[in-house]
C-alpha cells in the first residue's frame, strides 16, 4: 500500500512535499483528502495531490499529522482536473488546487452548524423520586417548567433557541429539567439553507417545439454514447434553451448519473435558479457568490453526500463535486466572464469541455451568439451543432435599423448624442405608454482616438486592431506588432482637425435625455449607480411594474431581461466596441448587439431596434443587423486565418506590472529576448510594448504577445524562463494562456 502522500499546502509554493502516512491512516488518505501536516516549525493544512511508495528523500520523512474528514474532499477526477489546469494555463498547483474547492469548505473552520434541540423524555415521569430528589425538596413544576414541557408535549421537540423564545425564558429552566430527566438538549446539524421559506410550484416537462425535440434528442443520443461528446446548441434569444437543458438534465437523472449547469454570474438570479428547482426541488445545489460562507459550505456538502445531483452556478461551480455526472451544461458560453482574471486563468468553458473528457460526459455548450472559437471546432468536427433559430412563441426577431451618425453629424453641423430617428421613435413609444431600453455601448476603452465628426479611428495596417493612443508620447501606438505613428494632425478621412478620445459618460446621456422628455422617468443603470446587490433588483422590479418608462445602461442591461412592455431598444454608439485593440472587436459588436436587441419585443407587440453607428456597414453591425450568424463567422474567421488570430492559433499573454517604469520596460525587454532563444520557430513573438491600458492602479504595464497553434510549446519555454530568470521584486509578471482581455 502506498506509505507516501504528495501534498500541496497553502502558501504559495509551486511544488509538492513529501510525507509518509501514518500506519492507522494508511488506506484512509487519498488523493484529494485534507490534511494536517507540520511545516518548518508550524502545522498547516494542505491537500494529498498523488500517492506513492517510495519517496526521493527516504527516511528523512515528516509524518502526516493528521486527516481532516473521513472522505476525500476533492474527488479523483476533479482533481486530475486540477492538474491538468495548472499545466495548461501556467498556474502553481496550489491555486488550481485552491479554486476546485471552495473556501466555505476549503478554510480552517468551515464546519457544519449545529444547534442544540431540546426533546421531552417521554420514559421519566415528572413526579418520580429522582426528579424530585434532584430539584430538592420541590418535586413540583414552576410556572415556568409547566409551560415549557406544555409547548414540547404539543411540538415533540424543538431548537432551544425557539423554545425559550416561546416560553419567554432563559436558559436555566430548561437545563433544570434536564437536570431532572424530564427533557434532553442534544446537538443536531442544521441545513444553513439558501431557499429556506421560498415554496415553489413544481414545474412539469413543455411538451417541446419541433428544433427542441432535435437538439433534446441529439444531445441524449450523445449522452447515451460509450464516448459522449461536446455539442453547441445555437439557439436564437427566446428559443427555449433552458427547456433542454432542463429535459436533458431529467435524462441524465434517469441514467443514475447527475447534472452540472453554468451560467454567467449576472444571470444567475432567482428567476434563473427557480426555473431549475422548480423543475427538480431539492436534487438542485445553488453554488452563488451572494450565498453566505455557511450555506456555500453546506450547499457543497449536499452535493459531495450525494443528497443533491445537480450543481448550478457561476464559474467555479464547475467544480462542483458532482459524482458521475452525465451532462456538463454551459449556458451563454460566448461569455467573457467565463475566464477566471486572476491565477489560474482558467476559462470555465473550455475546462468543462476537459471535465466531460474526464468524466465521459456530455457537455453542451448553449448561446444565441456562440464564440467564433466554438464555432470553429463545430467546423474541424470536433464539437456537433444543433440549431434553433425560431423563438418559441413564434414571435419575429425585432427589426433593426441602423443610423448613419456621419449624415446625422453634417445635417445637424454637428454631432448629437441622440440621432433624430431615435427621438422621434422614443417619443413614439412613450405616447403609447410602452417602455424603452436605451443601451450604451461602452465596453470600449478609450484609448483610441475618433474624428468626432466622421467617427474615423487609426488602424495598424499590418494587423487589422486599432491603434492605441499614448497620452504621454502623443502616439499611436499597435500593440500586436509595435508599429509607431504620429497622431495626423487632421482626420485621414474628413480632414477635420478635432479628434477626440472616443467615449461619453451615462450621466452626460442622461442629463440630455432628461431635457429631451422632461417627463419621462428615466432610470440609469451603469456600474457607478449600481453599488450593491439590492440598487439593481431595485430598478429592475420599478422596471417591471412600469414606474421607470426609459431604462439607461450600459453592459449590465444587456443580457437576460426580459420585459414584455419594452418595444424600442436604443444603441448608442455601437461602434465604440469595434475600436478597441483587440482582434475580437468585431465578434463582441456582433454579440452584444445581437444580445440587447433580444430584449425588444418579448411581450405580444412587435419590438423595433435602434442602432446608432459611424460605421454602418461595418461587418458586425450589418450582420447583427441581417440576423446572419454564420455569414459573420465566415467573414471574421477569414481575417483572422490570414493574421493567424485565435480560434487558428493559441494566444499567451504576457504582462509586467510595477511602478518604475524604465524597471518595467528593461524587464519585459531582458524577458523577451531570453525567450525568443528558447522558444521554437512556430510561435510568433510579438515586441515588448506598453499595454493598451498603459498604467493601471499606479503601475505600469508592458506585454509581450505569443502565438502558436499549440499551447504547450509556448509554455513550457515560458515556465523554463521564468524558473532562471529573477523578476526583480518590485515587477510583477503574470502569464495569461488564451486571454480574452488584450489589455
Ligand atoms: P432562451 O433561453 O433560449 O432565450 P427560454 O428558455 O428563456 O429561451 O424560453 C423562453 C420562454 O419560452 C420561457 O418563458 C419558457 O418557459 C418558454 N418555453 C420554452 N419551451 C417551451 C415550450 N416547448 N412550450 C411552451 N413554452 C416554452
Ligand atoms: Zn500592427
Amino acid at each position: 500500500m502506498a506509505s507516501v502522500a504528495k501534498v500541496v499546502v497553502e502558501i504559495s509554493l509551486d511544488r509538492e512535499f513529501d510525507y509518509r502516512i501514518p500506519v492507522p491512516l494508511l488506506g484512509t488518505i487519498k488523493v484529494g483528502s485534507q490534511v494536517v501536516v507540520p511545516f518548518k516549525s508550524r502545522e498547516l493544512r494542505g491537500f494529498v495531490v498523488g500517492l506513492s511508495d517510495h519517496s526521493a528523500f527516504g527516511e528523512q520523512l515528516k509524518e502526516i499529522a493528521g486527516v481532516v474528514g473521513e472522505k476525500a474532499l476533492i474527488p479523483p477526477a476533479v482533481m486530475k482536473l486540477a492538474y491538468w489546469i495548472a499545466d495548461y494555463y501556467c498556474a502553481p498547483i496550489e491555486h488550481a488546487v485552491r479554486t476546485v474547492l471552495p473556501s466555505a469548505v476549503r478554510k480552517r473552520g468551515a464546519q457544519h452548524k449545529t444547534q442544540l434541540v431540546v426533546a421531552l423524555n417521554v420514559a421519566a415521569s415528572l413526579s418520580d423520586d429522582a426528579a424530585g430528589r434532584d430539584a430538592g425538596a420541590a418535586s413540583t413544576l414552576s410556572a415556568k417548567q409547566e409551560t415549557i414541557v406544555e409547548i414540547l408535549r404539543q411540538h415533540g421537540s424543538m431548537p432551544l433557541s425557539d423554545l425559550k423564545e416561546r416560553a419567554g425564558c432563559s436558559e436555566s429552566p430548561v437545563r433544570t429539567l434536564e437536570k431532572r430527566g424530564a427533557v434532553r438538549i442534544e446537538e443536531s446539524t442544521v441545513l444553513r439553507d439558501p431557499h429556506a421559506g421560498v415554496e415553489l410550484i413544481r414545474s412539469k416537462p413543455f411538451g417541446l417545439m419541433k428544433e427542441q425535440q432535435a437538439a433534446l434528442d441529439l444531445v441524449c443520443a450523445s449522452m447515451d454514447r460509450d464516448k459522449p461528446g461536446t455539442v453547441l446548441l445555437h439557439g436564437v434569444t427566446g428559443s427555449g434553451k433552458t427547456e433542454v437543458y432542463l429535459q436533458a438534465i431529467q435524462h441524465a437523472l434517469d441514467q443514475g448519473r447527475g447534472a452540472i449547469v453554468l451560467v454567467p454570474e449576472i444571470s444567475l438570479t432567482p428567476q434563473t435558479v427557480d426555473r431549475f428547482r422548480a423543475r427538480f426541488g431539492d436534487c438542485v445545489a445553488v453554488l452563488h457568490s451572494s450565498l453566505s460562507d455557511g450555506e456555500r459550505h453546506d450547499e457543497w456538502h449536499r452535493i459531495r453526500n450525494g443528497e443533491a445531483r445537480i450543481a448550478i452556478g457561476a464559474r467555479s461551480a464547475l467544480f462542483a463535486p458532482v459524482e458521475r455526472p452525465g451532462l456538463v451544461v454551459v449556458d451563454e458560453e460566448h461569455e467573457p466572464t467565463y475566464k477566471q482574471d486572476e491565477s489560474p486563468r482558467y476559462n470555465a468553458r473550455d475546462v468543462a469541455v476537459m471535465r466531460g473528457h474526464l468524466e465521459n460526459c456530455c457537455v453542451v455548450l448553449g448561446s444565441a451568439t456562440p464564440s467564433l472559437e466554438s464555432f470553429h471546432n463545430v467546423r474541424e468536427g470536433r464539437y456537433e451543432l444543433v440549431r434553433m433559430l425560431q423563438r418559441v412563441d413564434d414571435r419575429s426577431m425585432p427589426l433593426m435599423r441602423v443610423v448613419d451618425m456621419r449624415l446625422e453629424a453634417e445635417k445637424e453641423g454637428r454631432p448629437h448624442i441622440f440621432s433624430a430617428e431615435l427621438v422621434e421613435a422614443i417619443y413614439d413609444r412613450l405616447d403609447a405608454r410602452e417602455q424603452v431600453i436605451l443601451f450604451l455601448n461602452r465596453r470600449g476603452f478609450s484609448s483610441s482616438l475618433q474624428c468626432e465628426r466622421c467617427g474615423f479611428v487609426a488602424e495598424c495596417a499590418a494587423c487589422s486592431i486599432s491603434m492605441t493612443y499614448h497620452k504621454r508620447a502623443h502616439k499611436l501606438l499597435c500593440h500586436v506588432c509595435g508599429a509607431e505613428e504620429k497622431v495626423p494632425e487632421r482626420c485621414p478621412d474628413c480632414s477635420d482637425p478635432a479628434f477626440k478620445y472616443a467615449g461619453m459618460g451615462t450621466e452626460r446621456i442622461e442629463e440630455v435625455l432628461e431635457k429631451l422628455c422632461p417627463k419621462a422617468r428615466v432610470a440609469r443603470m451603469d456600474s457607478d449607480t449600481m453599488r450593491g446587490k439590492d440598487a439593481y433588483r431595485t430598478v429592475l422590479d420599478r422596471f417591471r411594474t412600469g414606474k421607470i418608462d426609459i431604462l439607461l445602461g450600459t453592459q449590465m442591461i444587456a443580457k437576460g431581461l426580459d420585459f414584455p412592455n419594452v418595444t424600442l431598444v436604443g444603441v448608442l454608439h455601437a461602434d465604440l466596441s469595434l475600436h478597441v485593440p483587440d482582434f475580437r472587436a468585431g465578434e463582441r459588436t456582433f454579440q452584444l448587439l445581437t444580445q440587447v436587441a433580444g430584449r425588444a419585443g418579448r411581450g405580444e407587440k412587435a419590438g423595433e431596434v435602434i442602432v446608432q453607428a459611424y460605421t454602418p456597414h461595418h461587418p458586425a453591425i450589418q450582420a447583427a443587423q441581417d440576423l446572419d450568424y454564420d455569414g459573420f463567422c465566415t467573414q471574421d474567421l477569414e481575417f483572422r486565418r490570414e493574421l493567424g488570430y485565435p480560434p487558428f492559433s493559441h494566444l499567451a499573454l504576457l504582462t509586467f506590472k510595477g511602478a518604475d517604469e524604465g524597471l518595467v520596460a528593461s524587464v519585459a525587454d531582458r524577458f523577451a529576448s531570453l525567450l525568443s532563444s528558447v522558444l521554437p520557430s512556430s510561435v510568433v513573438q510579438s515586441p515588448p510594448v506598453p499595454a493598451p491600458l498603459a498604467r493601471a492602479k499606479g503601475l505600469y504595464r508592458y506585454q509581450v504577445m505569443l502565438r502558436c497553434g499549440h499551447t504547450v510549446k509556448m509554455t513550457k519555454p515560458v515556465r523554463h524562463v521564468l524558473s532562471s530568470f529573477k523578476v526583480p521584486k518590485t515587477v510583477s509578471c503574470t502569464v495569461d494562456v488564451d486571454a480574452l482581455s488584450l489589455l
